[in-house]
């Protein structure tokens, strides 16, 4: 007796899109698998219609009953909507988890073929420089803020360990800047520090991300699972496709607590748009990760191992592959016919690699749903105090008039203690100042060191640097918590 179909929200997308989505469904179909599909807008059509978030609201409440989206590429359009459709998608459900494997297959030629790549990429979906918080200080200097959360660390974090013990992965590799960005990539490393006490059956390993990079170019069979902020996932998982065979065979899920959202890694490749001869390996390899969030797990298994088959035969060949190959472009499979051919294969098992099918590795039920653990209490209980202030400003003035100004400035209470550009110290006491860019930072403190400054004091002195410097432009507090500096020190200070 067949089941209740699975409402799933299928969102066919831009450019080549519609080619792939249709292909993983009609595998999906053929697979036995009972689903009711939604079909919903997103992306260069909803842009044009002049809904500039590119995500209609139909298509939100579609995504709110049914929980799950399988999602073909969307075009980010110049000069229509601003943001892109693909990031509001990610956001408005709160999808925090990126999941990106990264596995050796078959029949594809890589300069690592045999050497058992077998990794997946955990990247922060929400948080850091993607946050998209960018201001112009200046007309000439531009900011990004990097935004890192405990909360946001953690859930990601403890996803990492929570799918390594799922899948009885032996590994989580945590890869940061936490060397150079002490207080952003830093706290990343440290919520990883503390999670990973909970999971000792498993080895946490903390890699710079460049090292991470030159590691994955040299030897990839080395790594599991790598745990890492957005910026350094988008990059390091993008390079980890390419291990394997490039954007045809890279598949991603972003999961998040109540909503999960399936699509291949790469764009809508518009020159390929409607010509029947994309390969859809990718996104029907997302749709493998989508079944088993749904707990179709046999399916899912019937599926990859019918995909193992025809690229194992090697008989229907996409025109992407056959160029790795230098194999005969003219007669490669088109998107359909190569469809046709998994269709062909549901039921049998790879003879080179171990089939999934009956595996002992359990790729099972929905994904990991962590909990986060850091609540209001934690907030209660530290003693924080607010030391002095950073205020940036935009002036021409060089900076032995500069410094002086500020510390007429200063007042009674707070001191001027130093000034830098673009993080470097440049007042006082510095003979060689750095090739400044006009904005610069004054750093105010307590003059009886370590102690706190009341708001009346530290508004007062913004009033007063305002009045002097109208190019004023930020302020950061800054703030001692637990007695941790919450700043760094400027470079040379
Ligand atoms: P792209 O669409 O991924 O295409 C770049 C190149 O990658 C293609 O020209 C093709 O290479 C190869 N390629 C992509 N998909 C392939 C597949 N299924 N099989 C074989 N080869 C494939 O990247 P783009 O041209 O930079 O971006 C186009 C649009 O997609 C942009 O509007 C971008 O914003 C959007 N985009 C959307 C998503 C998303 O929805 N998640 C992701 C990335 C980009 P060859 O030319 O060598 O054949």
């Amino acid at each position: 007796m067949p089941g209740q179909p699975h409402r799933i929200t299928v969102i066919p997308g831009d450019g080549v899109g519609p080619e792939v989505v249709r292909s993983a469904m009609r595998i999906i179909e053929a697979a036995g698998v009972p689903v009711a599909w939604e079909e919903a807008l997103a992306g260069a059509e909803v842009f044009r219609r002049g809904d500039t978030s590119g995500v209609p609201g139909e298509t939100r409440a579609s995504i709110e009953r049914t929980r799950v989206v399988l999602k073909g590429p969307l075009e980010t359009p110049v000069g229509f909507g601003e943001k892109s459709a693909n990031v509001t998608l990610r956001k408005l459900f709160e999808t925090y988890a990126n999941v990106r494997p990264a596995r050796e297959l078959p029949g594809v030629p890589t300069r690592y073929a045999g050497e058992g790549v077998d990794l997946v990429i955990v990247r922060e979906n929400i948080e850091d420089l993607y946050a998209g918080i960018e201001h112009m200080q200046t007309p000439d200097v531009a900011q990004c803020l990097k935004i890192i959360s405990r909360k946001g660390s953690e859930k990601i974090v403890r996803y990492a360990f929570e799918l390594a013990r799922r899948e009885g992965r032996r590994k989580v590799t945590c890869a940061t800047k936490a060397n150079i960005m002490k207080l952003t990539e830093g706290l990343f490393k440290r919520v990883f520090e503390e999670v990973a006490a909970e999971y000792p059956e498993i080895v946490p390993e903390h890699l710079i991300i460049d090292n991470v990079a030159h590691q994955l170019a040299k030897n990839p069979a080395q790594f599991d699972i790598v745990v890492t902020t957005n910026l350094n996932g988008d990059i390091i998982s993008d390079l980890a496709s390419g291990l394997v065979g490039g954007l045809g065979f890279a598949p991603s899920g972003n999961y998040g607590d109540g909503v999960a959202i399936f699509e291949a890694v790469h764009g809508s490749a518009p020159k390929y748009a409607g010509k029947d001869v994309i390969n859809p390996t990718a996104l029907v390899l997302s749709s493998i990760m989508m079944l088993r969030h749904i707990g179709e797990t046999a399916a899912a298994d019937t599926i990859e191992d019918a995909i193992l088959v025809t690229l194992e035969e090697g008989k229907a060949v996409t025109q992407d592959l056959a160029r790795q190959t230098g194999g005969d472009i003219e007669h490669a499979a088109s998107t359909s016919g190569f469809t046709d051919t998994i269709i062909g294969n549901l039921g049998r098992l790879p003879e080179t690699v171990p089939p999934r099918t009956g595996s002992e590795r359990p790729s099972g039920d929905a994904m990991p749903k962590p909990r986060w653990s850091y609540g209001p209490e934690r907030y209660a209980v530290i003693e924080r105090r607010t030391i002095g202030l950073d205020v940036f400003l935009e002036d021409e003035a060089p900076i032995d008039a500069l410094g002086p100004a500020l510390e007429a400035l200063a007042g009674d209470v707070v001191r001027l203690e130093m000034i830098s550009s673009r993080g470097t110290k440049v007042y006082p006491g510095v003979d060689a100042p750095t090739d400044g860019v006009r904005l610069w930072r004054a750093r105010f403190v307590a003059r009886a060191e370590g102690t706190a400054v009341p708001d009346a004091e530290l508004l007062a002195l913004q009033s007063r640097v305002a009045a002097r410097f109208p190019g004023w432009t930020h302020v950061e507090k800054l703030h001692v918590f637990d007695g941790e500096p919450g700043f760094t020190k400027a470079q040379g200070q």
